[in-house]
């Protein structure tokens, strides 16, 4: 399928280019010594990924450790609830450890296995990636490092704790806000000074070139599996794809099992509080282009040009980018980005835990509460979402600020 220009069906073969480039997003701005390491694992993972090894094994982990393929599951109470269109739950908060993070944190890990790396480096906000990571490489006898602000230590003790358990060593950063823009910082140095023997490993389709090509390859299963999956199911394609866009990893996820089809694609972003800047973390919808974190997007940026304060009721949302990717695909206008708010995403959470015995996680609920709204405007056909991840750990939060519904 030729879009705007951009031919689908050659799509991965010629995006990102060798440079790390989406169009004009993306890239590796980073300092030359960061430069080097960049280089060094672009041209071992190009290598790697290619081995059957590698694929072996990746394979293997996925069935015998992950708990893969996850289901599909019709939404029938709830789609019948609504109207006609039958929604469908791609299940994430199925993969071992609850979301969808695992697939690229088990694919840096035995990256970082293969280039014989003895430790792997991250920075974690709400501790999610943090979590993820040090399941990883417990799997793997790797050494893993979490940095992490000293602010969201406090704030996000039963993830702190998970980390501890397998075995993660947890570094506070206190250094300004001592949240996770601290964190990358602090996390990039120590890697820096140490890329000989370890590995960063980022938590989405973020950060310098190839770490947002790395991430969708390794989420990409998630959207070979749907298609599949749904084809089996239905005999044919959903009508449209839905998902919730923080960084955007879970979402590139299943995009990419139907960039290529007549498919309708929508990345939902948090509108938060309302669209007020500071009260949301819509950065594709209300932002510009700009440069952070080593790579150029569409970003929320305050009245210096620095990344502005942004929020969301779901933690793993509130980033004030989004990848390079779907700063591309939102400039071709091949998936359309649009926003649902706190209120919305409470009453998509209980909806599904009510009509489905499916507790999302709060982010996951962001893309429930489109389909919800999309089911309406559609009157007909089918929605496939992205559930990323279970809603265990927002339980507490829920209970105490919106209450029992
Ligand atoms: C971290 C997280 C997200 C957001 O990250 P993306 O990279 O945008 O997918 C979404 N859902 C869950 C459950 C998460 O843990």
């Amino acid at each position: 399928m030729v879009f705007n220009g951009v031919d689908f069906e050659t799509y991965f073969k010629n995006y990102p280019d060798k440079e790390g480039f989406f169009g004009k997003y993306g890239g590796a701005f980073v300092n030359p010594e960061l430069k080097k390491a960049m280089e060094e694992i672009t041209e071992a993972y190009f290598t790697i990924c290619k081995s059957r090894k590698f694929i072996a094994e990746l394979r293997r982990i996925r069935a015998e450790f992950q708990g893969r393929p996850t289901p599909i599951s019709h939404l029938e109470r709830l789609s019948n609830a609504i109207g006609n269109v039958q929604l469908y739950a791609k299940r994430e908060d199925l993969n071992h450890s609850g979301a969808h993070k695992l697939n690229h944190c088990m694919g840096e890990a035995l990256l970082a296995k293969f280039m014989g790396k003895k430790k792997v480096i991250a920075e974690t906000g709400a501790g999610q990636h943090g979590v993820a990571l040090a399941t990883a490489a417990a799997y793997f006898g790797l050494e893993c490092d979490i940095y992490m602000g000293a602010v969201d230590i406090k704030k996000q003790a039963p993830n702190v704790a998970r980390m501890k358990i397998l075995g993660a060593n947890v570094v506070e950063v206190t250094e300004g806000l001592q949240t996770l823009k601290e964190a990358v910082d602090a996390a990039f140095a120590a890697y820096a000074e140490d890329y000989e023997n370890s590995i960063y490993c980022i938590g989405s389709v973020l950060g310098p070139h190839p770490f947002p090509l790395m991430v969708r390859d390794f989420q990409s299963i998630v959207g070979i599996e749907a298609r599949d999956q749904f084809m089996g199911m239905t005999g044919e394609l959903p009508d449209a794809v839905v998902a919730c866009v923080g960084g955007g990893s879970n979402a590139m996820g299943i995009f990419s099992g139907f960039l290529n089809d007549p498919v309708d694609i929508y990345g939902v972003e948090p509108l938060g509080r309302g669209p007020a800047l500071g009260d949301h973390a819509a950065s594709l919808k209300y932002g510009t282009e700009g440069i952070m974190h080593g790579f150029n997007s569409i970003m929320l940026k305050d009245e210096n040009g620095e990344p502005a304060p942004v929020y969301s009721v779901a933690s793993g949302l509130d980033y004030p980018s989004s990848g390079p990717e779907h700063a591309f695909l939102h400039t071709l206008g091949r998936v359309k980005y649009d926003v649902v708010d706190d209120e919305e995403t409470i009453d998509a959470f209980f909806k599904l835990s009510r009509m489905e015995g499916i507790i999302p996680a709060i982010e996951s609920a962001h893309a429930v509460a489109y389909a919800m709204k999309l089911a309406k405007e559609m009157g007909t056909g089918s929605i496939l979402i992205n559930l990323s991840g279970r809603g265990d750990k927002d339980m507490d939060y829920v209970i105490e600020n919106y209450g029992i519904r």
